[in-house]
């Protein structure tokens, strides 16, 4: 009976997608605690009105949660100490890039391989002097925190995890580049903040869509730097509009409240959900 968690960024309405994954949860649970947190760290993109109607759709199709929600944004001191513990071993180093930098970078090197977040990066920053670090952050230069993968790693050699249903997966150095722990705009990322949660909710099991494998290696590496405990992982399959391709928020026609709104009820829903699954 593991005590799980369904994490939504209110960006958006839920979709289909999100009630089949909430649900897919709860069951999962199977009696036990199920947290609801809002993963809002991203304040350009969230909106206030979407907290509300997530509630409110999640209890319409039946998702229950068993303590009172939280939100990442209330929680920036939790990161931020993590953070510094990375920071403290030398493992971040400040990226000053633009995105244009980036592209340009990435264009350059053809074959760049890519991991969770997209191309590798090219390490152009890792190579500043220390002196040229100084006069970037003087000068008030917008930076991001990279990790260094290779010094990460290499302490902890290769490892594995293990996911309910694809089974055993071996953790590379290879699959990452120094990937932005904390971004120019937040000073957070996704990745830090979900296993810094994680964590501290005492998270037994996390269960969310199959799209999210990749970043999971960075979430198990991220957990054996700062000495988190290891929850088990169950990614699930994704639901698929029309055309077999997985869904995008920007699909209100197949978000909950419209799907409601067209008369259908939750088990309706749920089941056009499981049989649309990829
Ligand atoms: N906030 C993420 C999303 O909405 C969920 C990630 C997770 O469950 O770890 O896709």
């Amino acid at each position: 009976m593991p005590r799980t968690r369904f994490a939504p960024s209110p960006t958006g309405l839920l979709h289909i997608g999100h009630a089949y994954s909430a649900m897919f949860t709860m069951e999962a649970a199977k009696g036990s605690d199920v947290l609801l947190r809002f993963e809002d760290i991203d304040a350009g993109r969230c909106r206030p009105e979407y907290y509300e109607a997530i509630d409110e759709d999640l209890s319409w199709i039946g998702f229950k949660w068993t303590e009172p929600p939280i939100r990442q944004s209330d929680r920036r001191h939790h990161y931020e100490a993590a953070l510094e513990s990375l920071k403290q071993r030398d493992l971040l180093y400040p990226c000053f890039c633009t995105r244009a930098q980036i592209l340009d970078e990435e264009q350059r090197i053809a074959a760049a391989p890519h991991g969770p977040d997209g191309p590798h990066y090219a390490g152009t920053c890792r190579r500043l002097s220390s002196e040229d670090v100084q006069q970037n952050i003087d000068q008030g230069k917008p930076f991001s925190l990279r990790l260094k993968i290779d010094k990460a790693m290499s302490s902890l050699g290769r490892f594995t995890w293990y996911d309910q249903e694809a089974g055993l997966q071996q953790v590379n150095m290879e699959d990452f580049g120094d990937i932005v722990l904390a971004r120019k705009d937040s000073g957070l990322s996704y990745h830090l903040c979900s296993v810094v949660d994680d964590h501290l909710q005492q998270i037994e099991l996390v269960t969310r869509g199959q799209d999210l494998m990749p970043s999971t290696s960075i979430h198990r590496l991220l957990q054996e730097l700062l000495n988190f405990t290891v929850p088990q992982y169950h990614h699930h399959k994704l639901v698929a509009d029309e055309n077999g391709l997985r869904l995008a928020k920007r699909r209100q026609d197949l978000s909950i409240r419209d799907l409601r709104a067209s008369g259908l009820s939750p088990i309706e829903l749920l089941n056009q959900a499981q049989i649309r699954l990829v």
